[in-house]
């Protein structure tokens, strides 16, 4: 069985146009882009690894990284998004291999290849997120590591994530989340444990209405950041 839903892609696809426009409905990515680009940086040193984005839409992060000196593979499975971010790269040059391929099937053709992995973003808006988490352990060199990022489940992050986000701010267009599809961070430990991941750092992301401004802090009630790392002896 596949893991997509036909919808979430074809909701992408039909954005796909405005991946760069960064008062579009993208808005978002792009301003927490910076945020999330140097917590990665801090945490790793990017130069000349080996670096997979899994749901990279139109490569606003595999640009960063790439820009960092990481050697990009970028995955998704929207064709469109991922034209998008060829067109785009012929402008910004920068060395990233764009492919139309699942996280499963390249974890079949490129195990333990990847020095990092990177997945924002993106496990809400799959059916089985597990599966995911999965393959990206398969696809993680021995010590290899792993950045995810998504929405807790709670009554505040249904409020600030939907309510607030897609209804009062209309920071996201409406339907953009399922919150059935929010993660815990304790359900995504959880699959990272049966993966054998280690956790080794996690971060809240939020937002200030007032001044507009997303920052990074302990708060990880509503949007976080989690870095594992595979154990080396594997
Ligand atoms: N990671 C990017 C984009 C996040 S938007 C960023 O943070 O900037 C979510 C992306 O996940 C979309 O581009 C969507 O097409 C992609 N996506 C959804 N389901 C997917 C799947 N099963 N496999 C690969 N990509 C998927």
């Amino acid at each position: 069985m596949k893991n997509v839903d036909d919808i979430e892609i074809r909701k992408f696809e039909e954005l796909a146009s405005r991946w760069w426009d960064p008062n579009s409905e993208f808005k978002p990515l792009h301003e927490i882009n910076p945020l999330r680009m140097n917590y990665i940086s801090q945490q790793i040193n990017l130069a000349n690894k080996k670096v997979l984005d899994i749901g990279c839409g139109g490569g606003i992060l595999a640009e960063a990284m790439a820009f960092h000196g990481a050697n990009v593979t970028a995955i998704d499975l929207a064709e469109a998004s991922l034209s998008v971010a060829k067109l785009h790269q012929l402008e910004s040059k920068l060395d990233i291999d764009y492919r139309n391929i699942s996280a499963e099937s390249l974890a079949i053709q490129e195990p333990e290849q990847y020095d990092v992995i990177t997945c924002l973003e993106m496990l809400e808006h799959v059916p089985d997120p597990s599966s995911i988490v999965n393959a990206c352990f398969k696809l993680a060199k021995p010590g290899g590591q792993v950045f995810f990022s998504t929405i807790n489940r709670n009554p505040k992050s249904y409020l600030f994530a939907i309510i607030g986000a897609e209804y009062i701010l209309n920071l996201l267009p409406r339907g953009t989340h399922d919150f059935a599809k929010f993660i815990r961070p304790s359900e995504l430990a959880a699959w990272c444990r049966e993966s054998q991941l280690n956790l080794k750092d996690q971060i809240g992301m939020s937002y200030n209405p007032i001044i507009k401004k997303y920052s990074l802090g302990k708060n990880i009630d509503v949007n976080y950041i989690a870095f594992y790392q595979k154990a080396s002896n594997f």
